[in-house]
């Protein structure tokens, strides 16, 4: 028997509670992992309050991340021993997930645990950091040099803001971070941010252009706010796009694009190539200080998850979660 998080019953009338599980329960997968460190994610936080279909089969096990070492295993790239991590790949969505003390899955969708990383920091990393990294990543395909001009993150506190400042700042750009929360200002300076903007500054309607800011943005918001970011592009500017918590529509117009050659990136961790996925862990080795990292992390006991993930939606919490489940 092990623990987990389970969601029981069904779409619109969900149970969920940290139960014991029996193994033989455990999905099919080559690979069986002994799980050491999970975290919450904005997904996860859905999933586990049930505000948006996130589990897509009954009962579930939400986390779509996971840190652990394998004990079985009858794929070549893995045996018992092995350091390794899990991001995405529809787990904790359509597969059994990454809070509870067992996971098996494929082996295909497992990374090894970067160095210097330890199983705790690449959870704090998790699919939020790993997603900010692939936005980096999309700015500088796309040309975005930190003598480009000012970069915007928007999200500015959440996983895929702060992790998205300190690497941008890492790197030598300067950020202007957005934020609903100004009394964490001193945070978002710690992490890197040059300047910081209230989040109403970009959620109502604006003009179709705006006046030329910034050379790249990362935005986890969505909504009105992407669309005024879009707006407010410099020429040739790019966006990496990767969130919703404005919102999942986008009230634009083709403005920014066809009169400033604006790029619109869409950022996808879920089912992004091995590959990529590779390079973003070795990128995030390299350019994210592992005390800015320490420095986003909220530690939340297994027993205390399923509250947090409310908290989370809340808007109350800051950075990253961390869960020890072993
Ligand atoms: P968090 O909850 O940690 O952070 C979200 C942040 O968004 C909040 O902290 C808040 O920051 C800001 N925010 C909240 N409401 C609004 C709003 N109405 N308008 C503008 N900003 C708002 O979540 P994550 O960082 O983990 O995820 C952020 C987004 O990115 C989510 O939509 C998530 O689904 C998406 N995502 C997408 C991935 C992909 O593969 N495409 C992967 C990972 C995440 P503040 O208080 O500072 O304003």
């Amino acid at each position: 028997m092990f623990k987990g998080i389970l969601i029981e019953g069904s779409r619109g009338d969900q149970q969920v509670s940290l139960k014991s599980i029996d193994e033989a329960q455990l999905p099919e997968g080559d690979v069986t992992v002994d799980v050491a460190y999970s975290t919450l994610n904005y997904k996860d936080a859905l999933a586990i309050t049930g505000r948006a279909p996130i589990a897509k089969t009954y009962p579930m096990v939400p986390g779509i991340d996971l840190a652990g070492v394998v004990t079985e295993s009858s794929n070549p790239d893995f045996k018992a021993g092995d350091e390794v991590v899990l991001n995405g790949w529809g787990v904790g969505e359509k597969h059994w997930g990454g809070l509870a003390q067992k996971a098996r899955l494929s082996g295909d969708w497992l990374i090894p645990l970067q160095a210097p990383f330890t199983a705790r920091q690449a959870m704090a990393i998790g699919t939020a950091g790993y997603t900010a990294m692939l936005c980096v990543i999309a700015l500088e395909k796309h040309g975005v040099k930190p003598e480009s001009g000012d970069i915007l993150v928007t999200g500015a506190t959440g996983g895929v803001g702060s992790v998205a400042v300190a690497i941008l700042a890492k790197l030598g750009y300067s950020v202007t971070a957005v934020t609903g929360r100004k009394e964490e200002e001193a945070y978002l300076k710690s992490l890197g941010a040059k300047q910081i903007m209230d989040r109403a500054d970009l959620s109502e309607p604006g003009k179709p252009l705006a006046r030329e800011t910034w050379a790249g943005a990362v935005d986890v918001a969505g909504g009105q706010v992407l669309a005024n970011v879009c707006a407010g592009m410099k020429y040739h500017g790019v966006v990496a796009a990767c969130g919703l918590a404005a919102g999942m529509d986008f009230p634009s117009t083709v403005a920014p694009f066809i009169l400033r050659g604006v790029t619109l990136c869409g950022i996808d961790s879920v089912m992004a190539p091995k590959a990529d996925r590779l390079y973003a862990w070795k990128r995030l080795a390299e350019d994210l200080s592992p005390e800015l990292l320490d420095s986003m992390i909220t530690e939340v006991a297994f027993d205390d998850a399923i509250d947090a993930a409310s908290r989370l939606m809340d808007g109350k919490i800051r950075g990253r979660i961390v869960i020890p489940v072993a």
